[in-house]
C-alpha cells in the first residue's frame, strides 16, 4: 500500500541530505593519491623478459624437432613434457617471473594515504528512521522484518571531495590495467565497496562497455537525432550480470578469507545470473551452484555453467520455482545466496549508470530505457545517477523506463493502477527468458526508484519485441530479446511523443545477442505461431547454377537496392 508514500517522503530526505556537495574548505584534505598512476620499475621491467623467454625457446624447439620429421617426435613429446613439469614447478613453488598486477597493486596500496570511505548494510524501508545496520562482511539477504537490505555509504566521508574530484578519479583510470581500476566497476571502487582489499577483488576486468551511436536506426526508424545504445552485452559472460558478481564474488572471497563459514556460492537463474557466477567463482576457485528452470533458458546459457565447472540442477519449474527452492536451501546449509535479492550485486550494476554519464562527458541523458525482470537492476540505475547527483557528479536525474515483456509484466500493471496494487502473477513464457519473472523480488526498489526519476513503465508484446530487435538488427546492432523489449518501449514512447525527436536517449542493452540465437533463427524463418516476423531475412537456397545465382542477385538487389545509387 504504502509504497508511493514512503517513496516520497524517503525522496524528500534523500534530497534534503544532497546539499552542500562542494566544500572549497577541504582541498588541502584531499590527499587521495591513487589516480597519479602507477609505473613499474625500469629495473624490473628489465629482468624479467629473461626469465619468461625460457619456456618459450623450449616450446620453439620442440616444435623444430617436430617439422624435421617423424623420428624426432618423442624428443618433441619429451621436451613437451619437460615444460609441463618445469610449469607444475613454477606454479608449486608459487614463483611469478615477474610482478603480477596484483603485487603491484599491494606495493603502492602500502604506501597509499588511505581515505576512511565505508559501507554498511541498512535495511531498505525508505522514509521509515531506524537505527538497524550491519557489516558488509555478515551473511545476511534482509533486515529483522524481512526487508530488503541496501548498502548505504558514508556520504559525508565522500562528500569532503568535490565533484570535480571524482570526475577526475574516474576519468585517470579509464583505458589502464592497474589493479583492480581497469575494471569499470572498481575504477569506481570508493563509490561500490571501499573497504575491500584490492587482493581480495575477484575481477574479469568487466564494465567500460560501449555506446552504440544508434545513428541510422535513430534517424530513418524514429527521427531521432541522439539515440545511444549501452552495449552492457558486450562482457565477459555476455550479460551486464558480470557488473554486479564480481562485486558479489568479491565480497565473499573476502569473507572466505576472514574464516566465514561459506561453503559454496549459489543461484537460481534465468541464466544470465548463473553464467557470471560460475565464471567468477570459477577464476576465485570457490564453488558455484546453480538452479536451472529446465528448459527454460536458452543452450548457451545452460552450457556456460557447465563449462566454467558449476554444480548444474535442472528443475522442472519456471524461475520463481527454482528461487524458492534454493531460499530453503541456502537456510539450511552454508551456501552463499547470489540472487539480486542480495543487495551487493546491484552496488556494481550501478556502475553502468555512472558509466554513461561519464562517456557522455558528465553530461546526463534524457531518457535512460532499462529492461526489467526481477527488477534489481532499474534501481541500481537510480542509485548510480542518485549517487552521482548527490556528489556533485552531474546536476539533475534523467528520467527512467523500466521495459517488460507483456507476458510478465507485473510491474507494468502495478504502474497502470497508480502503484498502489501490486499484485504477483504467473508470468508466461517469452523470449525474453531472463525477465520472465511474475514475483519480483525487488518490486519496492524499483517503484521507489521509478516514483523518483518521473519514471514510466511499459511493456512490449512478442511479436513488439522481436520486431523491434530485429528491425535494430538491421542497421548494425546484434539485439538479444531483452533489449528487444526496451527497443519497443522505446519506439512506443516515441510514437506517442513522449520521447522527443531530439532528446539524448540511451537504450540500456542487457545482454548479447548471441546468446539468443535460437529464437532468431524462429524470428528469420518464420517459424514463430502467432508472430508475423516483418523483418525476416531468411537464406535464399539455390542450385548450383551461374544463371540462378544471378537470377537471384539482380531479384533481390533490385529489392535492396534503394541505398545503392
Ligand atoms: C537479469 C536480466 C534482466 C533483468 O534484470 P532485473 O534486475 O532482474 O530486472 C534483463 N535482461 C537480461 C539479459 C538479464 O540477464
Amino acid at each position: 500500500m504504502a509504497a508511493t508514500a514512503r517513496a516520497a517522503a524517503a525522496a524528500s530526505s534523500l534530497a534534503a541530505s544532497s546539499v552542500g556537495a562542494d566544500c572549497t574548505g577541504c582541498r588541502q584534505q584531499r590527499t587521495l593519491p591513487t589516480f597519479t598512476g602507477f609505473r613499474v620499475s625500469k629495473h624490473k621491467a628489465q629482468a624479467s623478459p629473461q626469465k619468461l623467454q625460457r619456456p618459450s625457446v623450449k616450446v620453439r624447439a620442440a616444435m623444430d624437432d617436430k617439422k624435421a620429421g617423424s623420428k624426432r617426435d618423442i624428443k618433441a613429446e619429451a621436451s613437451a613434457v619437460e615444460l609441463s613439469s618445469a610449469v607444475a614447478a613454477d606454479v608449486k613453488n608459487g614463483a611469478r617471473s615477474e610482478e603480477s598486477i596484483k603485487d603491484v597493486a599491494r606495493n603502492k596500496a602500502a604506501h597509499d594515504v588511505k581515505e576512511v570511505f565505508r559501507a554498511k548494510y541498512v535495511p531498505f524501508t525508505p522514509g521509515v528512521a531506524t537505527t538497524e545496520e550491519y557489516s558488509l562482511d555478515e551473511v545476511l539477504y534482509r533486515s529483522k522484518n524481512g526487508s530488503l537490505l541496501d548498502v548505504q555509504h558514508d556520504m559525508e566521508a565522500l562528500k569532503k571531495y568535490d565533484g570535480q574530484y571524482w570526475k577526475n578519479l574516474f576519468d585517470s583510470r579509464i583505458g589502464r590495467t592497474e589493479w583492480p581500476y581497469g575494471s569499470g566497476v572498481w575504477s569506481k571502487k570508493e563509490w561500490i565497496l571501499p573497504e575491500i582489499d584490492n587482493d581480495d577483488i575477484v575481477s574479469m576486468f568487466e564494465g567500460n562497455s560501449n555506446l552504440f551511436w544508434a545513428e541510422r536506426f535513430g534517424k530513418e526508424t524514429l527521427g531521432m537525432s541522439d539515440l545511444w545504445v549501452k552495449q552492457c552485452g558486450n562482457s565477459h559472460t555476455g550479460s551486464f550480470k558480470d557488473l554486479g558478481m564480481t562485486v558479489l564474488v568479491s565480497q565473499v572471497n573476502r569473507m572466505i578469507k576472514k574464516g566465514r563459514a561459506v561453503r559454496a556460492v549459489g543461484c537460481a537463474s534465468t541464466g544470465d545470473t548463473s553464467a557470471a557466477l560460475s565464471a567468477y567463482c570459477a577464476a576465485a576457485g570457490i564453488p558455484a551452484i546453480v538452479f536451472l528452470p529446465a528448459d527454460k533458458i536458452s543452450i548457451a546459457q545452460l552450457v556456460q555453467p557447465i563449462a566454467n565447472g558449476a554444480l548444474v540442477l535442472s528443475i522442472d519449474t519456471d524461475f520463481d520455482g527454482c528461487m524458492r527452492l534454493i531460499r530453503e536451501v541456502t537456510a539450511e546449509l552454508p551456501i552463499y545466496l547470489a540472487n539480486s535479492l542480495n543487495s551487493l550485486r546491484l552496488e556494481g550494476q550501478k556502475t553502468a549508470a555512472i558509466e554513461i554519464c561519464q562517456q557522455f562527458n558528465w553530461v546526463v541523458p534524457d531518457w535512460v530505457i532499462v529492461p526489467g525482470g526481477n527488477l534489481g537492476n532499474i534501481y541500481a540505475f537510480y542509485k548510480g545517477f542518485q549517487m552521482c547527483k548527490d556528489l556533485g557528479v552531474i546536476d539533475r536525474m534523467p528520467r527512467l523506463v523500466c521495459a517488460q515483456a507483456a507476458n510478465a509484466n507485473p510491474l507494468y500493471r502495478a504502474y497502470k493502477a497508480g502503484w498502489d496494487k501490486f499484485a504477483p502473477i504467473k508470468a508466461a513464457p517469452t523470449f525474453a527468458s531472463a525477465i520472465q519473472i511474475g514475483d519480483p523480488v525487488s518490486i519496492d526498489r524499483a517503484i521507489y526508484a521509478l516514483t523518483n526519476s518521473d519514471g514510466i513503465v511499459e511493456e512490449a508484446t512478442e511479436e513488439e519485441l522481436m520486431d523491434a530487435a530485429a528491425q535494430a538488427d538491421r542497421t548494425g546492432m546484434f539485439n538479444c530479446p531483452h533489449t528487444g523489449v526496451a527497443l519497443a518501449a522505446l519506439i512506443k514512447l516515441r510514437n506517442k511523443g513522449v520521447i522527443g525527436p531530439n532528446d539524448r536517449t540511451v537504450v540500456v542493452s542487457t545482454a548479447h545477442g548471441l546468446k539468443f540465437t535460437q529464437s532468431k533463427v524462429a524470428y528469420h524463418s518464420n517459424e514463430i505461431a502467432d508472430v508475423t516476423s516483418r523483418f525476416a531475412n531468411p537464406p535464399v537456397t539455390v542450385p548450383e547454377n551461374f544463371g540462378k545465382v544471378m537470377d537471384v542477385l539482380r531479384r533481390e538487389l533490385d529489392k535492396r537496392g534503394d541505398k545503392i545509387k
